[in-house]
């Protein structure tokens, strides 16, 4: 196996690394003290200065306006962007408009492409996906029981919605409603576009999540469908095939939530890393030298290296035999991943005493924000019964 990262990938990641030190850090602050009034055009700032550096949209082929080239270098972009809360939103492929996008790209018709797509890829509409509900559990997606009742050409669409990250500002949705009840439970349900000026597309609430609302992209809406009428024509591929849309849609995007994560787990260690070096704990040693400290840190290299390899290995993998034959992989290092991330933010945020516990670093926002990571896209439970069940039938 060839491990060596191209000259040209890693000039890029070069470059990816050198904005996010200049330009990105140093706003961070806003983010963390929820500024969103100053946060918002200086994002936009900084996405046109990506945009100009020729980096942005690294998720999507160029003849849809991005700069992408393979899902390992995809992989390796995702890393270094994800030790920033921002870094995603101002490169363009943040979760969920790169899953949104994705599907467009592989699934839409020309005029859905050019109507919804090229502007998102361009940055100059964002999109949510809503299709988990509050009261059916969403580990189990048969379960789903809003609904789209075909009637003079046009779907007419009920149901209630949570977790629909980024609905705020957003100009459509992707809603998973069931369009025939009595099909077999995986062509139950399809995926249609709905513009959020629909009449009836109601935000009910920001959810709180973990102490805060956020804002804009950075929040997660509870949304109501109040019979909400769209042409026939916006729904994404065949009626009834939402599920195998669904396994699309989360299957790549997956290899980025977990590069993403390690991205986290790095800046935690070196935020942890560079106050281990200068808080003193007695007049000759700082807490740099206590083997406690140097064994979690151990603890969290080991574990961080092991999941990166497994992480871009999977990407080599559907790379190389398509996402069907990774599809065990990309379930292991979705829990793996979430968790190992989980114990090295802790650890991190362990490391700095009570200054972990404050927002004048990024460590409390990592430590709340990513204990989701263990719930979307696939709680850990259903990703461990389906590598196990896999493994066991064969
Ligand atoms: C921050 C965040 C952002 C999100 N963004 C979106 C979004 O943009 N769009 C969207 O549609 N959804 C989104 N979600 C929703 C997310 O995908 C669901 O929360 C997830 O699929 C779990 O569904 P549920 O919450 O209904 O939990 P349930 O399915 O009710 O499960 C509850 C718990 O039971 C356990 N469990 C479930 N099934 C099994 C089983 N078979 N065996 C053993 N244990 C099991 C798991 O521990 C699980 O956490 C988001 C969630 C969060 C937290």
């Amino acid at each position: 196996m060839d491990f060596k990262i191209k000259s040209t990938t890693q000039e890029k990641l070069n470059s990816i690394n050198q904005f996010l030190h200049q330009e990105v850090y140093p706003i961070e602050n806003l983010f963390l003290h929820h500024q969103w009034q100053e946060l918002f055009p200086a994002l936009e700032k900084l996405r046109e200065k990506v945009k100009k550096l020729g980096l942005w949209a690294p998720h999507m082929p160029t003849s849809t306006g991005g700069t992408f080239t393979s899902l390992v270098d995809l992989a390796l972009i995702g890393e270094v962007l994800g030790q920033s809360p921002l870094g995603h939103f101002i490169f363009g492929c943040q979760a969920p408009d790169a899953g949104n996008a994705e599907l467009l790209h592989m699934f839409g018709t020309d005029e859905q492409k050019a109507h919804w797509l090229t502007p998102l890829v361009a940055g100059n509409i964002r999109s949510c996906f809503a299709m988990t509900e509050p009261h059916t559990a969403g580990s189990n997606p048969t379960l789903l029981d809003s609904t789209a009742d075909l009637k003079n050409g046009m779907w007419h669409i009920n149901g209630r919605k949570w977790f629909t990250t980024a609905a705020e500002g957003a100009d459509f949705t992707i809603a998973m409603v069931v369009t025939d009840k009595n099909a077999a439970k995986h062509q139950r349900a399809s995926m249609i576009i709905v513009p959020t000026n629909t009449k009836g597309f109601e935000i009910i609430r920001n959810i709180s999540v973990m102490g805060a609302e956020g804002k804009g992209y950075f929040s997660h809406a509870e949304v109501q469908f109040n019979n909400c009428i769209v042409p026939e024509k916006n729904i994404i591929g065949k009626t009834g095939s939402g599920f195998a849309l669904a396994q699309e849609r989360l299957g790549p995007g997956r290899i980025q939530h977990c590069m993403r994560w390690l991205g986290i787990g790095e800046r935690s260690i070196n935020i942890s890393k560079k106050f281990l070096n200068q808080r003193k704990i007695s007049s000759t040693q700082v807490l740099a030298q206590q083997p406690l400290m140097q064994a979690q840190i151990s603890d969290s290299l080991a574990e961080l290296a092991a999941a990166r390899l497994l992480v871009l290995q999977t990407a080599w993998s559907i790379e190389q035999h398509g996402f069907q034959a990774s599809k065990n992989m990309v379930s292991l290092i979705k829990f793996h991943t979430a968790n190992v991330v989980q114990r090295v933010v802790d650890r991190s945020l362990q490391s700095l005493g009570g200054l972990g516990m404050t927002d004048d670093t990024v460590l409390s926002f990592f430590y709340r924000e990513e204990r989701a990571a263990r719930i979307y896209d696939g709680a850990d439970e259903v990703h461990r019964i389906v590598a196990a069940k896999n493994f066991l039938k064969k």
